[in-house]
């Protein structure tokens, strides 16, 4: 930050996180007399809801990672600085920041830092399994599933030690999601791409501890949804457990020891570890509970919006889903606060716009549920969902990129990122 920012007279507003929500707030406030300073340790904004296809070779990692800066090059009152937050002082208005020997003061904050993996203490997890929460992770994935078939490719015992295996665990939309992506890309793919090794001896398996998957769904859109994975080769297993993790075994608390190299972990989240030094009694999953207007209990100039925050619909009384579309519409609510404020004006209460909730299984197969109830299955909830995933993305360029993988995806059953490309390679 150079010294003439530090001094302006204007009131500095700091966003952490360029996600959906910190990028909602920072846009928000374009045409405010203001200094906005964009925080992220990443140079670039993940597109979450799409790293699946990151892992599984649709998409290339440029489609779903857009520059931060890019984003604000337009916008003359706000800059990006990549570094980490490494703590946060609520009183003194302050935020350390890794490389950077001052604290950055602050008039306003939005706390946008997001969620992380959280793996319930289940042994060998975190040590063993892929999460699926940022780019990092998705191309470790990629790369190990294309490994693990590269080795036994060469070595057919491999197959039967299940280096091929892969088990999801989390009936959720990121597991239910993931499971299906990879279905999709080893039984339209690998089976061209691998002709010795049968596809029935590589196995998907979907672990849910719960009685069912897509538990947030009605009925008959979770029968849909088992059917379709079933019919992709996925086994489902509902009312079991992980219980713990080796590089080549799962077991379960049932007792069933799965032969496994891979375990995609889409289970479970909890809120950006820092909020834990904020002094403030926090909510299930470490979430900051925040006053209707988004603002946090006894500071009135800090916001806590998106995956970090423990948000009630004021309309339906219920806590708010950690969901793309609510960072974004939390963030903007966040941005216009701070606008209104700076105006000498009352700040709003938020209100979530529900758009539905959707999620895909694979080529052709998606489930909508609508806010009234309407549900949709099939085709045309795989292009609503499509539609609706095309608009999050950042900019029309991200979007084309998408369009161009998903076509020729669509057309020729191909996968135009399926290399694996090594710095340390000569
Ligand atoms: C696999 C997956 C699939 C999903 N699918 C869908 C879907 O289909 N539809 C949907 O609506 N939602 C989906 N979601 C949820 C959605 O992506 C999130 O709700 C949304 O990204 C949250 O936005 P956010 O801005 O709160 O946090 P994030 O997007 O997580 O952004 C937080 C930002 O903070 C930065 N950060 C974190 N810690 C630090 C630090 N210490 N210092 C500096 N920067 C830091 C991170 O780099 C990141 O850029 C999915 C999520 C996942 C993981």
């Amino acid at each position: 930050m150079t010294e003439a920012a530090r001094v302006s007279k204007r009131p500095r507003i700091v966003v952490l996180g360029g996600g959906f929500a910190g990028i909602g707030a920072a846009r928000k406030l374009k045409d405010a007399d203001v200094d906005i300073v964009v925080i992220d340790k990443h140079d670039y904004h993940t597109f979450q809801p799409l790293l699946y296809q990151v892992a599984t070779d649709l998409l290339e990692t440029s489609a779903v990672g857009h520059a931060l800066r890019d984003l604000f090059n337009e916008q003359a009152n706000a800059r990006v600085h990549q570094t980490t937050v490494t703590g946060i002082d609520l009183d003194k208005r302050e935020v350390q920041l890794a490389d950077m020997a001052l604290p950055l003061t602050y008039d306003y904050l939005v706390l946008g830092l997001g969620a992380e993996v959280n793996f319930f203490a289940v042994e060998g997890a975190a040590e063993h399994a892929f999460p699926l929460y940022t780019l990092p992770d998705a191309v470790r994935l990629k790369e190990h599933i294309l490994e693990r078939w590269e080795s036994a490719d060469k070595d057919e015992t491999l197959v039967e030690d299940g280096a091929v295996n892969v088990v999801v665990v989390g009936g959720g939309p990121t597991g239910v999601e993931s499971a299906g992506a990879v279905a999709e890309l080893y039984r339209s793919l690998f089976v061209k791409d691998y002709p010795d090794i049968p596809q029935e001896k590589a196995r998907i398996v979907l672990v849910e501890a719960g009685p069912q998957i897509f538990a947030m769904f009605k009925k008959k859109l979770r029968k849909y949804a088992r059917k379709a994975l079933e019919k992709r080769g996925v086994e489902v297993q509902t009312g079991e457990i992980v219980e713990s993790v080796t590089p080549m075994r799962v077991t379960l608390k049932s007792g069933a020891v799965i032969p496994a190299h891979t375990l995609i972990w889409g289970a479970g989240l909890q809120a950006n570890a820092l909020v834990k030094s904020l002094g403030i009694e926090l909510e299930k999953g470490n979430r900051i509970p925040v006053e209707p207007d988004l603002s946090i209990a006894g500071h009135p100039e800090v916001f806590a919006v998106g995956d970090i925050g423990w948000i009630t619909d004021i309309k339906e009384g219920k806590v708010l889903p950690q969901l793309g579309s609510v960072a974004l519409e939390t963030g903007k609510h966040a941005g216009e606060n701070i606008a209104r404020l700076i105006e000498g004006n009352d700040t709003k209460p938020f209100e979530y716009l529900d758009k539905g909730t959707m999620a895909t299984i694979g080529r052709g197969a998606a489930v909508i549920q609508m806010p009234r109830g309407r549900t949709m299955t099939g085709k045309s909830a795989a292009l609503a969902w499509g539609s609706v995933h095309l608009a999050l993305l950042s900019t029309g360029e991200d979007r084309a990129k998408a369009m161009v993988d998903w076509t020729w995806s669509g057309f020729s059953h191909e996968r135009s990122a399926r290399i694996t490309v090594r710095t340390d390679d000569t």
